[in-house]
């Protein structure tokens, strides 16, 4: 089975960076995937999951999360402040934090519930004019306003240009996280984990190379 190959492959990839082995976790991306074989991935114990919208995944998990209640669910795709209460109400940490005007609303949120997702802000390394994501450059003045806001940034997300080597951006993205003391590293998808994991990765993002492909988005 694909989880099962993949699995190995993190795991090889985790011991040759001479890393724990329960470094990197596995969040398999579930979006536009047929409900099939999400229930087989379910099926084999895999309890990880990421959804890119709100609303696919309140469609897709709410069915199944009584089943299931042990899943866990982060948001890794972009946020709109609109749809802010329903992720926080439903993801266990979101990937996606890029803006001021998010980090407020998810402030407000975490304020009023008095428990907040664990957030990762996401860096445009590429800095890439279509891309999410605050700019290197500014990533650690948005952290300290996140931590200003007394918001639980653990970590960084990037994605890297799709036609560039991944591994500068990833190396960036770690050098960025270790300067403002963030332990957590999202990067790395179903073409490049094992890069990601070389260059610290705690969280992989894999789709995919588990699910196979996508009919669309
Ligand atoms: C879809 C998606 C992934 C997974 O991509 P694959 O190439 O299928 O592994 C990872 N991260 C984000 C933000 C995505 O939107």
């Amino acid at each position: 089975m694909p989880l099962n190959d993949i699995s190995e492959r993190l795991a090889a990839a985790t011991r040759a960076a001479g890393r724990p082995e329960d470094a990197v976790a596995l969040i398999a991306v579930s979006k536009v995937q047929p409900e099939e074989r999400v229930l087989g991935v379910l099926e084999q114990g895999h309890r990880l999951f990421g959804e890119n919208r709100v609303q696919e995944a309140q469609d897709r998990w709410s069915p199944l999360l009584p089943r299931y209640p042990d899943v866990a669910l982060h948001l890794i795709g972009p946020l709109q402040t609109n749809k802010a209460r329903a992720a926080v109400e439903m993801a266990a940490a979101i990937h996606s934090l890029d803006r001021p005007k998010l980090a407020t609303a998810l402030a407000r949120l975490a304020q009023e519930r008095g428990q907040s997702p664990d957030l990762f802000v996401q860096v445009n390394t590429g800095a890439e004019p279509q891309k999410a994501g605050v700019l290197p450059e500014d990533t650690d003045a948005f952290i300290g306003d996140c931590r200003g806001m007394d918001l639980p940034v653990v970590g960084l997300m990037c994605i890297p240009p799709a036609e560039e080597d991944p591994a500068p951006h990833f190396a960036m993205l770690a050098e960025i996280a270790a300067r403002n003391g963030l332990d957590g590293l999202s990067m790395g998808m179903s073409g490049d984990f094992e890069t990601a994991v070389a260059h610290g990765a705690t969280h992989v993002r894999v789709g995919s190379a588990i699910f196979g492909a996508r009919d669309h988005g």
